[in-house]
């Protein structure tokens, strides 16, 4: 932005953040007064509380395991293979994160000395590309993992995944970059933990994989961005780019604060993302949703298309902060009053394997059928398999019942081993 004279918006404040890599030089972002909220996220602290309490949070990873078991049946025998091999890789990063907690200091600390740089100066040249503190909210741990969390202090952890892989989404090539940046965090949050244990405090790892909890809001609180349209959190340099890992520590740090960045009121003048949706399963609107207000994704509408186009994710490759980065979409705002990219084909347009390319006027079509997946817990699929096949009559031999119990069995035993700890 080279001076005012051609700003057709006042800048109402400008956010100055570090750079991108530890080497690089600090940015920063202006702000238009029309994209003025709040910091963070407008929330609703007694009806969070509220929902945490009469309904605590679940994992579709549970209650909806039935559509993973079925979109297993349908991958590409690519995807199939190189997911199965993330899978194996990822086991001792589970094990290792399930009893992290619990490991001993090796170092001496040094009473009274505050660690939040320290921590975050390790975690930068470790890669992480945005490392923010916050307190840990318990209300956003999910009901099977109640207690899991050891300690208060929560260390928030992105790592940005591959720029060019993230463009051919959807591809197999983008499920290396999100699968393979998980695997690359991992890692690097098994040496930060060490580290932080060296400096004589402990630390506990959560891995997105290990399904404990909603990392998103503590996030936004840490100040690392705010929670787009799309569902995921926009940072300042790779916006929804990146893979969240967290620690947690008995290290005396420094909380950070939520951080204004215009996005909720950018993202309702946007809606990229809401528009190139190939399953509809964005909502223009925001509404309140377990006392937060937000952009609801309609789960049922969008898993069908990550099961079918190699884990979808055109929301987060058709998102100008995460092509371009928040400074530049920012400035463009404040000169021009448009979004940058809106309506071309470098960033909204997307090819699915069997529909072509979808340019920025285009969307695909899909029937009914198509959205009809198990939705369920497995072992409630397979109980109502059981039930239409005693309304229909065709009482099902007794091979078949010992089957069915069998496989009853088989899933809830899943279940379990998935709620405790992926083996
Ligand atoms: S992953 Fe695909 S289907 Fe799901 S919300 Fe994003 S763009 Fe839509
Ligand atoms: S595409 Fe636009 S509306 Fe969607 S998350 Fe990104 S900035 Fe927000």
């Amino acid at each position: 932005m080279q001076d005012g004279e051609n700003m057709i918006k006042t800048v109402a404040h400008v956010i100055h953040r570090r750079g991108r890599r530890v080497d690089d030089p600090g940015i920063d972002i202006p702000v238009a007064d029309d994209l003025v909220s709040q910091p963070g996220s407008r929330s609703n602290n007694v009806d969070v509380s509220f929902y945490s309490r009469v309904e605590p949070l679940t994992t579709p990873d549970l209650e909806k395991a039935a559509d993973m078991d079925w979109a297993w049946t349908i991958f590409p025998d690519d995807l199939a293979e190189y997911r199965r091999a993330h899978d194996e890789r990822s086991k001792p990063h589970l094990r290792a994160a399930e009893t992290s907690g619990d490991i001993e200091p090796t170092g001496i600390p040094d009473p009274g000395v505050d660690m939040t740089e320290v921590i975050r100066n390790k975690a930068r040249e470790l890669g992480f590309g945005e490392v923010g503190f916050t307190m840990y909210d318990n209300r956003y741990t999910y009901a099977h993992r109640k207690g899991w969390p050891k300690f208060q202090n929560a260390i928030c952890l992105a790592l940005e995944q591959d720029y060019q892989q993230t463009q051919t989404i959807p591809s197999l090539e983008g499920e290396y970059a999100h699968f393979g940046t998980y695997e690359i965090e991992a890692e690097i949050a098994i040496e930060l933990a060490e580290h932080i244990r060296s400096l004589g405090y402990r630390a506990q790892m959560h891995l997105d994989s290990a399904e404990a909890g909603a990392f998103i809001p503590m996030f936004v609180n840490a100040g690392l961005g705010q929670l787009g349209a799309n569902g995921q959190l926009l940072s300042p340099h790779f916006g929804s780019r990146s893979r969240l890992a967290m620690l947690t520590t008995d290290a005396p740090v420094t909380y950070d604060q939520p951080v204004d960045f215009g996005i909720s009121n950018f993202c309702q003048e946007c809606q990229v993302c809401v528009n190139r949706c190939p399953g509809r399963a964005l909502i223009r609107d925001k509404v309140w949703y377990r006392g937060v207000q937000k952009n609801k994704v309609i789960y049922e509408r969008c898993r069908p298309v990550m099961a079918n186009y190699d884990g979808c994710g055109i929301c987060m490759k058709v998102c100008p902060i995460q092509k371009y980065g928040m400074k530049p979409v920012m400035e463009h705002y404040v000169e021009t009053g448009g979004i940058l990219g809106k309506g071309t084909d470098n960033l909204e347009g997307y090819t699915l394997r069997d529909k072509g390319y979808q340019g920025p006027d285009k969307l695909p079509h899909f029937n009914t059928q198509f959205f009809d997946i198990p939705n369920c817990r497995p072992e409630e699929l397979l109980f109502n398999q059981f039930k239409e096949k005693v309304q229909a009559a065709t009482m099902p031999p007794v091979e078949e019942m010992r089957e069915f119990a069998t496989e009853v069995k088989k899933a809830l035993e899943r279940g379990k081993r998935q709620s405790h700890m992926k083996d």
